[in-house]
């Protein structure tokens, strides 16, 4: 058996496709269009990256977009200023912090500073309890979280209901809140982590496997349980000598070839989980726009 391999390139676009037509239909009704802005501070390559292809997607969903670009030696208070004023601003609907910050800079006292009704990233402590607590209607979920839960729907149309889910890894970004979701989506959900032990048969008992730890090829083929869907969070890049030398390539956390030979679905690296992210922002700032017009 080979499995499917789930595009995560194809469901982004569709995704972006539903934002775009929200928009038209959020600026035709209301007259509102959604406005991003999104924050760096400093000048970290992957992080000027990433900005960069947040503002290019926002404004391909005809959002209103800006982006504040600060400079590493930026205070705290000069950040809160900025987060307050895009805070009172009518056309900002979502602001959007990229992390890491340069030290010095507190994550948590900059991420709780947005208006939680702008926090498109979902981090805000007021986000994460109310995720927490089921409250989904009122928050705004984090990104990547919600792009795995938008591939499995792709995969399972019906649903996840009483499905055995593990997720490997607890971060805060992806790991907890995933976890939440699957557990909203009635699966019956294990989080695993360093501790954890005996986690190949733990991983053998998944109907669906989410891996997000930050190790290449961690988790083996024969792990995966015959027939699983498996969504591979984790983007390492590894040396590929066979490209030429000093080539790298990307890769997940699960032994893809041997994987797929094993599970009814799963995501690829690149292509899978990775798309989805960026496309969920664009979800989450359109979602905060209509809420903001109720
Ligand atoms: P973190 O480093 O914050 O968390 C990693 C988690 O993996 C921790 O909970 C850790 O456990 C767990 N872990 C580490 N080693 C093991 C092990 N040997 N066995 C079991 N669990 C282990 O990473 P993130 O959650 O931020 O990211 C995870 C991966 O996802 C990374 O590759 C990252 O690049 C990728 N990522 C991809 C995104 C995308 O858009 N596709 C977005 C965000 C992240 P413990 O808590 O015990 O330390």
């Amino acid at each position: 058996m080979s499995a499917q391999i789930i595009d995560g390139k194809a469901v982004a676009q569709d995704a972006i496709a539903k934002v775009q037509s929200g928009t038209r239909a959020l600026s035709g009704t209301h007259g509102v269009t959604p406005g991003l802005a999104v924050v760096l501070v400093g000048e970290d390559p992957a992080s000027q990256v990433y900005v960069a292809s947040k503002s290019r997607m926002a404004k391909e969903c005809g959002f209103h977009s800006v982006q504040h670009t600060l400079p590493a030696e930026t205070t705290q208070d000069e950040l809160l200023a900025l987060i307050e004023s895009l805070n009172a601003d009518p056309k900002i609907h979502g602001i959007l912090v990229q992390l890491p910050l340069p030290g010095g800079l507190d994550e948590r006292t900059t991420i709780g500073a947005i208006d939680p009704a702008k926090d498109v990233d979902g981090l805000h402590d007021i986000s994460i309890g109310r995720l927490a607590s089921g409250q989904m209607e009122k928050t705004l979920v984090p990104c990547t979280p919600k792009g795995c839960m938008v591939l499995l729907d792709s995969v399972y149309p019906e649903g996840i209901s009483g499905f055995d889910a593990v997720v490997v890894g607890r971060s805060n970004l992806v790991g907890r809140p995933v976890a939440a979701l699957l557990q909203h989506a009635n699966a019956t959900v294990t989080i695993a982590h360093s501790r954890t032990r005996n986690l190949p048969e733990l991983c053998q008992r998944a109907d669906i496997l989410v891996a997000a730890i930050g190790r290449p090829v961690f988790i083996k083929g024969d792990w995966v349980k015959p027939g699983a869907t498996v969504i591979d969070v984790g983007i390492n890049r590894i040396p590929a000598p066979e490209r030429g030398e000093g080539k790298t390539r990307l890769v997940g956390d699960v032994e893809f070839a041997a994987a797929k030979d094993r599970a009814a679905a799963i995501t690829p690296v690149p292509g899978g989980v990775g798309p989805m992210t960026i496309a969920m922002l664009m979800a989450n700032t359109l979602s905060a726009a209509e809420r903001s017009v109720g």
